[in-house]
């Protein structure tokens, strides 16, 4: 008998608007034994079915993965996947010519909750945020090569430092499928050496792409500072772009020895400085100023309570960017917190716009890329936002 977890009076409105989560808050009772991870239905306070999902000790007790009754067995997980491909087809990055890395899988936003699918030129990484779906990661590894028509010879869980066991269970990076990871992707031509085992994320910024080429029709002939530049993508784009000079600043040792590796695989005689070096005090320490900079830091609210420290930290830095740019200058802006939202970004933005005493205008407003999906239905889903702003 599968497990039942039966949500209070009024609280199933969230469930039947598709919303992929059961907060602990809204359940009444759980009729059954559940381990962590095991799959469990979820029915209103009248015994109605509502939905299927895993089970997940904490403020999220159940990632819902089916809004119909469903056996999620190795056949159903298999045509989910084969929908996720279909997308990237459509979309036009599945056996693209130009580009071989991508999101295959996208969490909620294809049905996945708690598993994130890289594809990094015939190689899939794996990341897992949910005991249930880790459990089950053989059946998924195996699945998305019988669905992938031989474009995916390895299948790499990187989940060690993602995974929400409350129970002490010893599990590490390992390959599911193969042993054959990529050093060397491409994204719309442009080559890049990523070091998946030791890198950051599954080890390539992919939802940057749209952005990063979006860059190269602003970089001609300017001067331009990358500021959280990890492996230089945003770098290879301005020099792609006719750039007169880049320099390159991230904290992180090895982010800086790809970052100058990646420039000299695409252009080696460009004019390129690489700073290791904490953000904070380049901008303390220097004060030329440039025609373009980018400004991409690390989720500084990773939870709901760290709010508003995170978005003091976007205004002041973004303030401090904005006093570095030229007359005509243009920063490229973005927040990757999932907990700050698109008005909260730009509320951060203009505040900084007001303190730098500029005249600042915005010219595209930016967000992650169609394979990284945003599921309507899943608002939390929509995670990466970005300006770019002129400064007279
Ligand atoms: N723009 C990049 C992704 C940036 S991820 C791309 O397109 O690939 C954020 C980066 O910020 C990471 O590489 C991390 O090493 C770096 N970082 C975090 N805190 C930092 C700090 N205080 N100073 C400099 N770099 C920092």
């Amino acid at each position: 008998m599968i497990t039942k977890v039966i949500l209070k009076s009024g609280k199933d409105k969230p469930v039947r608007n598709f919303h992929p989560w059961i907060f602990s808050g809204a359940v009444k009772e759980i009729i059954g034994t559940v381990a962590e991870g095991d799959v469990v239905e979820v029915f209103d306070n009248q015994n109605n079915y509502l939905a299927t999902g895993h089970y997940q000790p904490g403020s999220i007790l159940v990632k819902l993965f089916s809004f119909e009754q469903v056996e999620p067995s190795g056949n159903y997980w298999k045509q989910k996947m084969q929908e996720a491909i279909r997308l990237r087809s459509i979309i036009g990055l599945w056996k693209s010519e130009h580009t071989n890395i991508m999101r295959l899988i996208h969490a909620e936003s294809d049905g996945f909750p708690g598993l994130i699918v890289d594809f990094y030129n015939g190689a899939a990484v794996m990341q897992f945020h949910s005991v249930g779906m880790y459990r089950i990661r053989q059946t998924l590894a195996e699945a998305l090569i019988d669905v992938a028509g031989g474009l995916i010879n390895t299948v790499y869980s990187k989940s060690k430092s993602t995974l929400p066991f409350k129970a002490p269970v010893d599990h590490n990076n390992e390959f599911l499928v193969g042993n054959e990871l990529p050093t060397q992707v491409m994204e719309y031509q442009k080559l890049f050496t990523v070091n998946i085992e030791e890198g950051q994320k599954t080890g390539f910024y992919i939802d940057q792409r749209e952005n990063r080429k979006l860059l190269e029709h602003y970089a001609n002939g300017k001067t331009a500072l990358n500021l959280f530049c990890y492996t230089g993508g945003f770098s290879v784009s301005c020099i792609k772009g006719g750039a007169a000079s880049v320099q390159s600043v991230d904290s992180s040792k090895l982010a800086m020895a790809l970052t100058q590796q990646n420039v000299a695989l695409n252009f080696p005689t460009a004019h390129h400085i690489a700073t290791e070096c904490d953000v904070f005090d380049f901008l303390n320490n220097h004060t030329e100023k440039y025609d373009l900079i980018i400004l991409d830091p690390p989720a500084f609210a990773k939870h709901q309570n760290v709010l508003k420290n995170a978005l003091r930290g976007y205004r002041v830095l973004n303030q401090r960017a904005m006093e570095r740019l030229n007359s005509g200058g243009i920063l490229f802006t973005f927040s990757c917190s999932q907990v700050v939202s698109r008005d909260e970004f730009r509320t951060a933005v203009f505040g900084a716009a007001t303190d730098s005493r500029k005249s600042i205008r915005i010219l595209h407003q930016l967000t992650q890329p169609p394979d990284h999906p945003i599921n309507i239905y899943h608002p939390e889903s929509e995670y990466l936002k970005g300006l770019v702003v002129y400064a007279e």
